[in-house]
């Protein structure tokens, strides 16, 4: 892995305020999910401000693709455009009165010409969803529409890596999974993705890595259950453990078998209970399929007729496209998150499903699904040609 941010002994101290960084050492790889997560003033914003230079380290330094970060205005101009920042609360960083405007003025501002705007900022716009809302104003957007505003700005500058501050702060559960699921597209389509938050719920099956923050230093950086499955460590940040998690631990109390990889959703939770305590017999193999189409080449109707046939329990849609896809089929998908783990469920279930998807994100159900028919045994089909 290569690396793409790394901090070495960064400090800093606000001028007239604590220290808020103290002494912060780690590496962000390109193409991670990385969570820094803790209590409110730990010192996540502070670190995040770092990487695209807003903020200054008072000692230390901080590379980028292993050149040391400069604050003179011409590597403060590349550094903001390779590295782009979603700020906490959409309005602080939404300028333009309608959101075309609003999405270009990056582009504007990096000197592009009025054509290639008007493709970066409809290429954004399509990818976050907000395809047909170039002449809206801003502020009769939603949360959730501000926010993906916001990204759709910082995504027309084409940046390496995406930086943001509580996400789905302020949002609804559904416009949270949106705004998840957005992010793992984005990493799906190449791009590093930092987020800072204080749901532990949130981080724990998204991140790649998470770096546990408490009064400007790193407690520990580690896979999100190594970093989790740490009671004392975690409550010492004044956050608990993920549900799933304090479940997994109470069980093993109990004696339940521990098992090498810690459940990580629901259907990993399920999957460990079925498996020890006799709720599916293990010879019991049939399953149901997980039908899979690709958006980008397969049509409405052909979908239409898998679904007429009476035959899918549930339809699940994996990123911007999908969902289009099936806002224009008039088609209603039941899972727009976690939506691999979900249709598993149903097909261990006897349950047939289908998702949709495109691009980068296809791959991922064969891959998912494999592991899963690897390690537990099953043999749920992944159909494609319907
Ligand atoms: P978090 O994002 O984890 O909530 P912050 O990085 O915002 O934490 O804050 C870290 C520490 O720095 C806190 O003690 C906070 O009060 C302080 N702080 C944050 N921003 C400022 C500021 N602009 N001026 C002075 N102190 C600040």
């Amino acid at each position: 892995m290569e690396p793409i941010i790394e901090l070495h002994n960064v400090s800093y101290k606000y001028p007239n305020g604590p220290k808020a960084l103290d002494n912060v050492s780690f590496t962000i790889n390109h193409g991670e999910k990385i969570a820094l997560v803790g209590p409110n003033g730990a010192g996540k914003s502070t670190l995040l401000l770092m990487f695209n230079g807003m903020l200054k380290p008072d000692s230390g330094e901080i590379l980028f693709n292993g050149k040391k970060l400069t604050y003179d205005r011409e590597a403060l101009r590349e550094i903001r455009r390779r590295v782009g920042f979603v700020f906490q609360n959409p309005d602080t960083q939404t300028i333009a009165p309608t959101v075309y405007q609003d999405v270009a003025f990056g582009p504007v501002n990096l000197g592009m010409s009025r054509d290639e705007v008007r493709t970066v900022v409809f290429d954004a716009l399509n990818d976050t969803g907000l395809a047909g809302f170039e002449r809206r104003p801003i502020h009769q957007l939603s949360g959730g529409e501000k926010k993906r505003a916001a990204m759709a700005g910082i995504l027309a500058m084409n940046p390496d890596v995406l930086v943001f501050d509580e996400p789905t702060s302020a949002l609804d559960p559904a416009g949270s999974e949106d705004i998840m699921e957005l992010l793992d597209e984005m990493q799906v389509n190449g791009k590093t993705i930092i987020i800072s938050t204080h749901d532990v719920e949130l981080a724990y099956p998204w991140a790649d890595r998470v770096l546990l923050i408490k009064g400007g230093t790193v407690l520990l950086a580690g896979k999100p259950g190594d970093v989790f499955y740490n009671k004392d460590l975690v409550r010492s940040c004044k956050l608990s453990m993920p549900v799933l998690l304090e479940l997994y631990e109470g069980l093993s109390e109990k004696g339940m078998p521990q098992i090498e990889k810690l459940p990580k959703s629901a259907l990993d939770f399920i999957t460990y209970l079925c498996e020890n305590c006799g709720l599916q017999r293990k010879e019991e193999k049939t399953c149901g399929d997980i039908y899979l189409a690709d958006v980008e080449h397969t049509s409405p109707e052909i979908v239409q007729n898998l679904l007429a046939s009476g035959s899918i329990a549930a339809v699940g849609a994996m990123g911007t496209k999908a969902k289009t896809f099936a806002g224009n089929g008039n088609i209603c998908p039941e899972f727009t998150y976690g939506v691999i783990d979900k249709c598993v469920l149903k097909a261990i279930n006897k349950k047939n499903t289908l998702i949709l998807t495109s691009g980068g994100m296809f791959a991922r159900v064969h891959t998912r699904v494999e592991a899963f028919n690897q390690e537990y045994d099953q043999h749920i089909r992944v159909i494609e040609n319907f």
